[in-house]
C-alpha cells in the first residue's frame, strides 16, 4: 500500500517551518509523498488574509522543486466549513489503495481531542506529529502525550524536525510592517509575496 501523508493547514502564507515538518514526516514515516491540503474556511480561525488561490499558489511555488511534493485542493473545492474527517473520507474514497496519515505540529496535536468525529478519523489516518516551540498565547500549554487518550496515543507517530520558531502570524505581521522576510519562506514565495503586495508587504530590498 502506498503510503501518503496529508497536512492540512490555512498555509496563510506557507513557510519553512510547513516544508521542514513535511520533509520530517516523510523520513519518520517513510512516505511516498506528502499532499498539502489549503483550508478553505479555517473553523476556528479569523478569516485568511490571502485568498484560497493565491494561498494555494505561495504553496505550489513553496514545493515546485520536491518531486514528492504536491497540492490537495479537496477542502479548497469544497467551499465553506472545512473538517479533516470530512476530507479524509474524500480522499479514501477516491484512492482505497491509499494509507494515508495525518501531519500536524506539536500546537495542533493538542487539539486533536476536539475535532470532529476524532475517533472515527483516529481509526482512519495515523497521525505524525512535529515538534515546534511553543510561542506567545500556547507558551505553558501541555506538551505531554501520555494525556492524549489512548485511541489518540496508539496512532501517534513521532516524528523530529530542528524547532522552527516561525508562524504565518508572524510572517503577516512582519509584511504589515515591511520587514524582511528572507529565508523565513523559500525565495519564491517571498517574490510572489512581494510582487502580489500581499499581507500588506513592499518590496524591502
Ligand atoms: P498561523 O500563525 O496563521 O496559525 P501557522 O504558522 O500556525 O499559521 P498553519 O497553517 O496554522 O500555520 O499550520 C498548518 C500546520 O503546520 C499545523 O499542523 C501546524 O501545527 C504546522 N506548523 C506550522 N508551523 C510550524 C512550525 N514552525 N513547526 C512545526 N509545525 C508547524
Ligand atoms: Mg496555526
Amino acid at each position: 500500500m502506498r503510503r501518503i501523508g496529508l497536512m492540512g493547514g490555512t498555509f496563510d502564507p506557507v513557510h519553512i517551518g510547513h516544508l521542514l515538518a513535511a520533509e520530517a514526516a516523510r523520513e519518520a514515516a517513510d512516505l511516498s509523498e506528502v499532499w498539502f491540503i489549503p483550508t478553505s474556511v479555517p473553523v476556528h480561525k479569523p478569516q485568511p488574509g490571502a485568498s484560497g488561490e493565491q494561498r494555494r499558489a505561495l504553496v505550489e511555488a513553496a514545493i515546485a522543486e520536491h518531486p514528492s511534493f504536491r497540492v490537495e485542493a479537496a477542502e479548497l473545492d469544497r467551499q465553506g466549513a472545512s473538517y479533516t474527517i470530512d476530507t479524509v473520507l474524500e480522499l479514501r474514497e477516491r484512492y482505497p489503495d491509499v494509507a494515508f496519515y495525518w501531519i500536524v505540529g506539536a500546537d495542533m496535536r493538542d487539539d486533536l481531542p476536539r475535532w470532529r468525529r476524532i475517533e472515527e478519523l483516529a481509526s482512519l489516518v495515523v497521525f505524525i506529529t512535529l515538534n515546534r516551540p511553543v510561542s506567545g498565547a500556547d507558551a505553558g500549554r501541555s506538551e505531554a502525550e501520555a494525556e492524549l487518550p489512548p485511541y489518540l496515543r496508539d496512532r501517534i507517530v513521532r516524528g523530529e524536525m530542528p524547532g522552527i520558531g516561525i508562524s504565518s502570524t508572524d510572517i503577516r505581521r512582519r509584511c504589515a510592517e515591511g520587514r524582511t522576510i528572507r529565508y523565513m519562506v523559500p525565495e519564491r514565495v517571498r517574490a510572489e509575496i512581494e510582487r502580489k503586495g500581499l499581507y500588506g508587504s513592499r518590496t524591502v530590498d
